[in-house]
């Protein structure tokens, strides 16, 4: 075993969430996760770990569909195909490549089936994935909503800087409360930054603290750490504040019970009506050096592959503030104009909406698949830093419906 270890070790590194040591192991051409203490076979919850991690699933949007459509998250993973959409023609290169996971963006199941006959597209590429078991994940909106996701993608395409959310996300952060003994507040401190509390933009470790006094007196069955039961006790204590966002909850409770010394946990969890610049739709950034409008949209066309853009009228304005939003965007023109942007680069946007500039901004229609493309490169590249050995293959398939003459 340990000659094994030393001869297919091959990368080590930490995940954020589980805060452990993973080592990936090739051998005989199979996908290990080693844990401590445990030597398992790469499944697909720990691929779905993964995605998570940039794009939590509670980041998508209430009408999404995403997380595993297909397949059991204990299966075994032979590779994996990263794709925009999960077409019968997607399965069938999952099929060629030895993937048994479809790492999709767009969800093939959106709105529910009740029957099940291959009489159209979606039904097709469910029965094909079912019957060679293939599973289909995907994350659309949760990856929307990132920081890390199909926005900043664009950005980072089209070189644009200091990016922030065009629409932060409401009721995401949460606030815990908790009151511990002067002692032992540092060490619970630590173990809520550790769970990933505290994180406010380009900060860590943050939390508000003050010390007092707390009170308490044990019952018959209680088994108190600090004084005795049956007698009022008073302690000093630290209160202890931190904020954090609510998809990481269940890890800071975790921490908070196994760090705290005493019997019973005083603590509080509020919601907060604060916005998260951190999640959000679409996102705002700057050019290097301001550009003009017919150079810009040119710019724009051939880095985005565009084969044609709709944009509104030309305002006879230098290009600096660029806004972005991958996919069907109208909903956030305005959006687009209270941010400052010059121009807002999307797709989808219908006749009527174009009028929405109102001569404020130039609105750029690119195309839905154009706005997205970059997404699977992004997908294969975090896939491919987390599992450095594991057969992560972008789709060769071009799934764009819409051609042009
Ligand atoms: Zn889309």
């Amino acid at each position: 075993m340990l000659f094994f270890l030393k001869t297919s070790l091959k990368r080590k590194y930490k995940t954020k969430s589980e805060n452990i040591f993973i080592i990936t192991l090739t051998f005989f051409g199979k996908f290990y996760l080693c844990f401590p203490n445990d030597f398992s076979p790469m499944k697909i919850k720990d691929i779905a770990a993964c995605i998570e991690e940039i794009a939590p699933l509670n980041y998508a949007e209430d009408f999404d569909n995403v997380g595993l459509l297909v397949g059991d998250f204990s299966t075994e993973v032979t590779g994996v195909l990263v794709t925009l959409d999960t077409l019968e023609t997607v399965v069938d290169e999952a099929i060629e490549n030895n993937c048994n996971l479809i790492v999709s963006f767009h969800p093939i199941l959106f709105s529910g089936l009740k029957k099940l006959n291959g009489k159209n597209y979606v039904e097709r590429a469910v029965i094909k994935a079912l019957k060679n078991n293939i599973a289909i994940y995907a994350m659309h909106t949760a990856l929307d909503n990132s920081f890390e996701g199909v926005n900043a993608k664009m950005c980072e395409v089209l070189g644009l800087k200091n990016k922030k959310i065009l629409i932060p996300q409401k009721n995401t952060l949460k606030k815990l409360t908790t009151y511990a003994p002067i002692a032992a507040a540092e060490k619970l401190r630590q173990a809520l930054f550790n769970a990933g509390a505290g994180t406010v933009g380009n900060y860590e470790n943050c939390s508000f603290n003050a010390e007092g006094y707390g009170t308490f007196k044990g019952k018959e069955d209680s088994n108190p750490v600090y004084g005795e039961k049956g007698k009022l006790h008073q302690e000093n204590e630290t209160f202890i504040s931190v904020i954090f966002e609510k998809h990481k909850e269940r890890n800071i409770l975790s921490a908070l019970f196994e760090s705290h010394p005493y019997e019973e946990v005083a603590y509080e969890i509020v919601i907060l009506e604060n916005t998260n610049q951190e999640i959000g739709l679409g996102m705002v950034g700057e050019l290097a050096k301001e550009s003009d409008e017919i150079d810009f949209l040119n710019f724009l066309k051939k880095t985005m592959n565009s084969k044609g853009i709709r944009h509104s009228e030309l305002l006879g304005k230098p290009i600096k503030k660029v806004a972005v939003l991958g996919g069907s965007g109208s909903f956030a023109i305005e959006k687009a104009i209270e941010a400052g942007a010059d121009i807002y680069v999307t797709a989808d946007i219908k006749y009527h909406e174009f009028y929405k500039a109102e001569n404020k901004l130039v609105i750029a229609d690119i195309g839905h698949y154009e706005s997205e493309q970059f997404t699977k490169n992004l997908l294969v590249d975090i896939l491919t830093k987390k599992f450095p050995n594991f057969a992560i293959i972008l789709s060769q398939k071009n799934t764009n419906p819409i051609y042009y003459l």
